[in-house]
């Protein structure tokens, strides 16, 4: 336990000490070469990942347990509050760590990783950019502690992309707020201590008629309901929120009341560019394993990899994972500038999720037979890698805000 908090500790202290760090931010320039800083947590998070998740994560995978524990030792490293200051009990570090982080564990396992981003960019990501002083203090120690784990629900069961419909209600009662309806689809809508839910507070299809609540778990009304049963992502827990007149009080709306859709936008634009990371980290992953296997299984008299066919299919999956990767720190290396990121967080996540699917499929395709088999893991990149393309918004949703974005 003492090793992950020296290692934050570490990591902090490097961030401001890192001279590459600085002389980066001063060029205001891209350079995608890796920083100290990166790099020491690449391998940081490789280690824990090859120690706490890859052991059981089959086991995990199968009895779609959600692991709370590892969570738990994720927070002791730095791992639950990535982007969250320092004063808040966070690591205070930038995206591309943030991108670093989500990639080497998605590389091991995309469950974990999922669970990962959902709890820093949604939660944590919409209390830290909408919150004021009290609310801040109040819920990130906790959550980027890893003694909470956070939660965030848009989605409902007849509004995904059309989020904007929402049917969940919130009305005013004297200084409280009720809250009734129903969110699906909710990564730790179970397991979650505590949830931003946006809820109805004007008329339905008023962009300004949506608010942002924060709900701890112990609040009466609110309760878990069905848990999916998924194709992958088995170990993020994704389930229905109930709440059925469940009381919150006015000091827990985050911003201004009828400000929740425009805000949950902007989550969204930070959110994708976790998603990307997370697709990423499962293309390199699928990518890893068949250079492996390839070397090493031999048909013919010769390892396949000699065979043209599998080794073009290396080169595409290398290809497109790079071109993913430069799109999905372009997207980060924009958001530690403050800029606008609606349209290259769209493009990384829409390119980096296309691409974890097709380097997945074709990892498969090259373990041939033992690729369909649960003794190597590349049936479950397969399986992981489809949820990039449809969670935080779906392929076509990306396409709509990239067209939106450049017929402006
Ligand atoms: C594992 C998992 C975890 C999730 N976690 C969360 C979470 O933590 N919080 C949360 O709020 N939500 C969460 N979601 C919900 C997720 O964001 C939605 O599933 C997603 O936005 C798509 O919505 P939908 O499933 O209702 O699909 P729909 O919106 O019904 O879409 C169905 C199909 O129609 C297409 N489509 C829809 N509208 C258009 C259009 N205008 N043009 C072209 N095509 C269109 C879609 O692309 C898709 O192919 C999660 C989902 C999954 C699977």
């Amino acid at each position: 336990m003492r090793n992950y908090t020296l290692n934050l500790h570490l990591i902090c202290q490097l961030i401001s000490m890192s001279t590459i760090t600085k002389e980066y931010e001063q060029e205001k320039k891209m350079n995608f070469d890796p920083t100290e800083n990166q790099l020491m947590i690449a391998q940081t998070v490789r280690d824990f990942a090859e120690k706490h998740i890859r052991p059981q994560m089959m086991e995990w995978d199968e009895s779609q347990k959600f692991p709370v524990e590892v969570f738990r030792k994720m927070g002791e490293l730095g791992l639950m509050g990535i982007l969250i200051p320092s004063e808040y009990g966070g690591a205070g570090l930038g995206y591309l760590e943030y991108v670093t982080a989500i990639v080497e564990v998605a590389r091991v396992c995309g469950s974990i990783g999922l669970s990962m981003a959902a709890h820093n960019s949604l939660c944590c990501g919409h209390i830290l950019q909408f919150g004021n002083e009290d609310q801040k203090k109040k819920w990130l120690p906790k959550l980027a502690a890893g003694q909470w784990i956070g939660a965030w629900g848009l989605t409902e069961a007849n509004t995904g992309s059309d989020a904007m419909r929402m049917r969940c209600v919130a009305k005013k009662d004297g200084k409280d707020w009720v809250l009734n309806g129903a969110k699906n689809w909710i990564t730790h809508g179970i397991s979650g201590d505590v949830a931003v839910v946006l809820a109805r507070t004007g008329e339905l299809l008023d962009s300004h008629g949506i608010t942002a609540f924060v709900v701890e778990r112990k609040t009466p009304g609110f309760k878990a309901g069905k848990k999916e049963n998924k194709l992958g992502m088995r170990a993020s827990e994704t389930a229905e929120m109930i709440f059925e007149d469940c009381r919150i009080p006015q000091e827990n709306v985050l911003g201004e009341i009828g400000d929740g859709f425009i805000q949950a936008m902007k989550v969204l634009d930070g959110g994708r560019i976790s998603i990307a990371s997370l697709a990423l980290g499962i293309a390199k992953g699928a990518l890893d394993a068949a250079l492996k296997y390839s070397k090493e299984r031999e048909q013919f008299g010769q390892p396949i990899s000699n065979f043209q066919g599998i080794s073009f299919k290396l080169a595409d999956m290398a290809t497109e994972i790079e071109a993913a990767e430069l799109l999905t720190l372009q997207a980060a290396d924009l958001k530690n500038r403050g800029k606008k990121v609606t349209k290259e967080s769209a493009f990384a996540k829409y390119y980096a999720s296309e691409v974890s699917v097709r380097a997945a499929t074709e990892a498969v395709q090259i373990f041939g037979g033992y690729g369909y088999t649960k003794d190597f893991p590349v049936e479950k990149f397969y399986r992981d890698s489809k949820l990039c393309t449809i969670g935080e918004g779906t392929s076509e949703i990306q396409k709509l805000v990239i067209a939106r974005e450049i017929l402006k």
